[in-house]
């Protein structure tokens, strides 16, 4: 089957990354939120990212107009009927992706493959909201998608062999290296990167060190690129926290219980750079 209409639910920053990389592989793309001034925002994103690419040279003016024309945004999921693959990205809420799954299965042609980009919700609940459990896989993400080069496939446990190739094609086809990870809490990438950052915000609320000395231990003393509060905020604290509540559901185990402080800043709603406060502070 060739994926032509590529559909995205959410346009926050995995929706806008994972929108970019599909039109930018030649794909149209619908992508999808629930109010116009979400998909405005997304696209604006898009626009900056690209326009500062053609001010370096990576890419003509021609080339973004090009990428541009290729994306629509929508508020109505009624749009997605035309689409030949979706993947949802929208706010890591099992009760949220378990309603979009059951309106897209009414909405989309029976051969169509609805992904999601979820960080940890086990994939076979999510295929259990549909009537086609085979066509349902992970289709996990890195942020920032334009830039990270990983792409997580995950079949749930009714997931046919077709559908794990043609997504397995597609996340190459963005230029990516898919890796496969079993359908378990937080799969590969989360089940380990989430509670080292958990452990950052442990150590920060029991005063180990300062946001500064701990990132910076992860930065110079492992090589991270980013120290683990640092990541935190760019991840968005609320998805950290899903997570872990996540992993701390699915394996009831005391050691992914999310860490106090994590919650108290979730519910202040300091998110991380989204909302300009998390760790640290954004202007
Ligand atoms: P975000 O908060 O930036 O964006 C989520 C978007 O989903 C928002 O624009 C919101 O309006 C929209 N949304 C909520 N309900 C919706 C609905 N019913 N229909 C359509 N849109 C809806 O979050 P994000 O960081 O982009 O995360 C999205 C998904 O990607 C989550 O499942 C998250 O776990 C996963 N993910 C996040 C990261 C990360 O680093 N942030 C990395 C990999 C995967």
């Amino acid at each position: 089957m060739e994926v032509k209409t590529f559909g995205v639910i959410g346009a926050g920053q995995m929706g806008n990354g994972i929108t970019q990389v599909a039109a930018m592989s030649g794909l149209d793309v619908i992508m999808n939120d629930i109010k116009a001034e979400f998909v405005e925002r997304g696209l604006a994103t898009i626009t900056k990212i690209l326009s500062r690419s053609v001010d370096k040279g990576k890419m003509t003016g021609e080339e973004k107009d090009a990428v541009l024309g290729r994306i629509k945004t929508s508020v109505s999921l009624q749009d997605l009927a035309t689409a030949d693959f979706v993947v949802e990205a929208a706010t890591e809420n099992e009760t949220i992706k378990n309603q979009i799954f059951k309106d897209l299965d009414e909405i989309c042609q029976p051969g169509v493959i609805l992904s999601s980009n979820t960080s940890s919700i086990p994939i076979g609940r999510i295929a259990a909201q549909t009537k086609r459990p085979a066509k349902v896989i992970g289709m996990h993400f890195m942020n920032p998608v334009p830039v990270m080069r990983l792409v997580e496939v995950i079949p749930g446990i009714a997931t046919s062999e077709e559908t794990f190739k043609i997504t397995w094609d597609l996340a190459e086809k963005f230029g990516k290296t898919p890796a496969k990870s079993n359908d378990y809490p937080g799969f590969i990438a989360n089940r380990i990167l989430m509670p080292m950052i958990n452990e950052a915000v442990f150590s920060l609320y029991h005063g180990v060190g300062t946001r500064e000395d701990i990132d910076t231990v992860m930065k110079l003393g492992m090589n991270h690129p980013m120290g683990p509060l640092a990541l935190a905020d760019l991840i968005g604290l609320d998805t950290c926290l899903a997570i872990m509540e996540t992993l701390y559901d699915g394996f009831k185990d005391s050691k992914y219980r999310p860490c106090p402080l994590l919650r108290k800043y979730v519910e202040v709603g300091w998110l991380g750079r989204k909302t300009g406060r998390g760790f640290y502070e954004y202007t």
